[in-house]
Parts: C-alpha cells; sequence; structure tokens
C-alpha cells in the first residue's frame, strides 16, 4: 500500500469513490499512467483494475472535453471574423468637423491614404450644418472609412452622430425633391438627414411624408411622372428638356 505520492487511505469498505476520487486526482497533478501503476502497487488486483480504469475514463473525458473546447474556440473566432466583415466600412481614423470644413475643397491627408474633400455631400453638410433636419440629431465627427465589400474602394468621410449608447448613427444626405421624382443632385436640393430618417422617407417628397403617402404610392407616383415627362418631352422635341435629372 503506498501513500507515496496520493496520500488517500485504501483501506476504507468504499474503494470504488476513493480509488476514483485517487485518479481524478492523478489526473489534475499530472501523474502519468506508469506512475499511478507504481503509487498503486499495493492494491489487490481488483482495486488496481479499478483505479486504472477509473483513470484511463476520466483520461478520455478531459481529451474529449478539451477538443470540445477548442471546437468552440473555433467557432467563435469564426463568429468574431463573420461579425468583422459584415461591418460594412472599414475605418481608418475619425476627423474633428472643423478639420474637415477648414480643408473644403481641398485634398486631406490621413497617414498614406489621401481623401478629397470636393464633393456635394461634403459641400451640403458645410452650407446647411450637420444636423438632420428630421429628427435634430447632430453629427459629431467624420470617419475616414471604406467599404469592406468593394476593396478597390477609396477611402472618404462618412459622417457620424454618436448615440448615449455608445452606438453610431451614419448621417447622409437627403434629396428635398427626391431624385427619382426629378429633383436636382444640386446641393440646392440636398440636405442633412440621419440615415434612419432618410430610410424613413425614402423616394417621397416631404409633403408627402407628412401626409403619409407609402412608399409604394410614391413610386407609382414617380413612374407616371416620368412617363409624362417623357411623353411631353417626345411631343416638344424641338425644346429640348431643361428640367432632365442630370443636370
Ligand atoms: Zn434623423
Amino acid at each position: 500500500m503506498s501513500t507515496l505520492f496520493l496520500p488517500i487511505d485504501f483501506d476504507s469498505v468504499n474503494y470504488p469513490e476513493k480509488l476514483h476520487l485517487v485518479a481524478r486526482m492523478a489526473i489534475k497533478l499530472g501523474i502519468n499512467r506508469k506512475v499511478l501503476l507504481f503509487v498503486g502497487k499495493d492494491l489487490n488486483e481488483e482495486e488496481l483494475h479499478y483505479l486504472m480504469n477509473c483513470y484511463d475514463d476520466l483520461k478520455e473525458e478531459a481529451k474529449r472535453n478539451r477538443e470540445r473546447n477548442e471546437r468552440r474556440r473555433l467557432a467563435g473566432k469564426l463568429n468574431q471574423k463573420v461579425k468583422k466583415t459584415a461591418r460594412a466600412y472599414e475605418r481608418l481614423a475619425t476627423i474633428p468637423l472643423k478639420e474637415v470644413f477648414e480643408n473644403m475643397g481641398k485634398t486631406l491627408e490621413i497617414g498614406y491614404v489621401r481623401v478629397s474633400v470636393k464633393s456635394k455631400r461634403y459641400r451640403c453638410y458645410h452650407r446647411k450644418g450637420v444636423k438632420c433636419v428630421k429628427c435634430g440629431i447632430e453629427a459629431n465627427y467624420f470617419a475616414v472609412e471604406r467599404q469592406v465589400t468593394q476593396p478597390t474602394d477609396k477611402y472618404h468621410l462618412n459622417l457620424y452622430h454618436l448615440r448615449e449608447d455608445g452606438k453610431e448613427v451614419m448621417m447622409t444626405v437627403d434629396h428635398i425633391i427626391p431624385k427619382s421624382r426629378g429633383g436636382p443632385d444640386k446641393v440646392s436640393n440636398l440636405q442633412p438627414m440621419c440615415s434612419t430618417c432618410n430610410g424613413e422617407k425614402g423616394n417621397r417628397t416631404e409633403e408627402e411624408l407628412e401626409n403619409g403617402v407609402s412608399h409604394i404610392e410614391a413610386q407609382r407616383r414617380g413612374e407616371r411622372e416620368k412617363s409624362e415627362k417623357s411623353e411631353k418631352s417626345e411631343k416638344s422635341f424641338l425644346t429640348p428638356n431643361t428640367e432632365c435629372d442630370m443636370v
């Protein structure tokens, strides 16, 4: 009877539980099979057999647990990867509003990236402010970003409002008279609007939005207006239509 490594009293009538415990401790302490055989060399044949069985079973169980945890870890990593790529934009940096507006019409250098501040979108924010005309939330900063799904996409500036809960709301520009309704793509026809309100407004005019005209009805109206327009321009083909979309 050896108690050299494992101070357990084997002279108990409850030897199965005790041997099970010894096997568990042996695994916990990293004692290998050979050493455990040596430890139990004074046990009778039945006890030794039981001890070694327990040891083998527990070892097998520990191995299965390790494998399962490894699988879970890998699955978690994979999920993280998916979540990351699911983000629409890859961000390089954030820039204060002031810095962008001071460089209107120029090119900003952010590290090795050059971002031009010339588009109608920036001019609209500069001229008309960074507050959503609908809900009133105000942008806090620009972010230098490019679309993840399009590796050839150039870095550009996206405008964001930071909510109190730490979530961002992207700010967009809205066409006061929707493009689909013949509104020109000019700064005079643009206004700052958060993406939530813009999504809600869709292709409706302010008036239609207020009157509760549905998106589908607005689309139908747009199509009708377009066909009426083209009929008109066909009739008066000698005087070109100056109200076309592509001004
Ligand atoms: Zn809004």
